[in-house]
């Protein structure tokens, strides 16, 4: 906040600065255009028709539990039924907070939440999986086990609450990263179906997945989550440490402290070129290959993420090429 300032609209202070486009706003004003950006996005790309039942994955985090927030508002103006997720991984010392978190954010907007854990579905907790009870070591391994077993689970779950669409809290910071993440790993077909509002490639038993918070930045959904007083529990999960992912992070936040509006043009432009790519690739009649078993971008055959999953359960736990 910057208190010496006048808000844009009405003139009084404090004021919270929005660099990217150089306007000043209390946070009244600041709050609205939250709001609004977070509507625009849902018309823009079409993501909830009227009485649609949307299933929210809810982690206990800021942006989840601001989608939760901003999509129970939106409902006196689009009539939806809404209900959360959560996936309870078994990270000790991390997740029984998280949910305890999720469950005070749902009891207070009366939404009925799921939880589903990888202890039930999969026989055994994240932890006991990796063979490090809590430890961080290889963070590398943790989320990619994490990873798929959630989005599994998440639609396995939504799947069976009978959900026409998935939304989930990525915001324009995720968005910029998974962006510049996928070009720096030379991965345009996973780049050309990096989706906002369901898949590119329409598959059965996959519940579209739907981003209302994507062209917000995460600064901004945590202001707004401070301002409103919403729940949101502020642990790190103790494997959080994606290499690749936390560089491009403090890249592209150095980035934008010196060129205000990065992070939205990266977005800006994956939106311009994306067309492009899925033309290109369609005019070479080269069909994107998806993974027959989860419908997720795939070098051919089932995604890694599958194949990883398939050796879990196997009894091996490590990826087979
Ligand atoms: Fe799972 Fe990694 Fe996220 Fe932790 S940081 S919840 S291990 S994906």
């Amino acid at each position: 906040m910057d208190d010496g300032k006048a808000c844009a609209k009405c003139g009084r202070a404090p004021c919270i600065e929005l660099r990217y486009s150089r306007t000043l706003l209390c946070p009244k004003h600041f709050s609205e255009m939250f709001e609004q950006r977070f509507r625009r996005t849902v018309r823009e790309f079409s993501m909830i028709r009227p009485h649609d039942r949307i299933a929210v994955a809810l982690s206990g985090g800021k942006d989840s539990a601001v989608l939760l927030h901003l999509l129970v508002g939106l409902k006196k103006r689009l009539p939806m039924e809404i209900s959360a997720i959560l996936v309870d991984e078994g990270i000790a010392g991390y997740r029984p907070h998280t949910i305890k978190t999720a469950k005070a954010v749902c009891r207070e907007l009366g939404v009925k939440l799921h939880i589903v854990s990888f202890e039930k579905e999969f026989g055994g907790k994240l932890d006991t999986i990796l063979g490090r009870r809590g430890g961080a070591n290889s963070s590398w391994g943790a989320c990619t086990y994490c990873g798929v077993f959630r989005r599994t689970l998440l639609n396995r779950a939504a799947l069976k609450i009978g959900a026409d669409a998935l939304a989930v809290g990525h915001n324009l910071d995720d968005a910029a990263q998974t962006v510049l993440m996928n070009i720096m790993r030379n991965e345009p077909s996973r780049l050309a179906r990096f989706g906002i509002s369901g898949g590119v490639v329409e598959s059965e038993g996959l519940v579209a997945r739907i981003k209302p918070l994507v062209r917000s930045p995460e600064k901004e959904v945590a202001l707004y989550a401070e301002l409103h007083g919403i729940w949101i529990h502020y642990m790190q999960c103790p494997y959080a440490n994606e290499a690749l992912r936390q560089e491009v992070r403090r890249m592209l936040n150095s980035l934008e402290e010196k060129y205000p509006g990065t992070k939205f043009r990266i977005f800006g432009s994956f939106l311009s070129i994306k067309p492009a790519l899925l033309g290109i690739a369609k005019k070479n009649g080269a069909k994107i290959p998806s993974c027959p078993s989860c419908g997720d971008a795939s070098s051919g055959g089932k995604c890694s993420a599958c194949r990883l999953l398939d050796g879990i359960k196997s009894g091996k736990k490590k990826l087979e090429k």
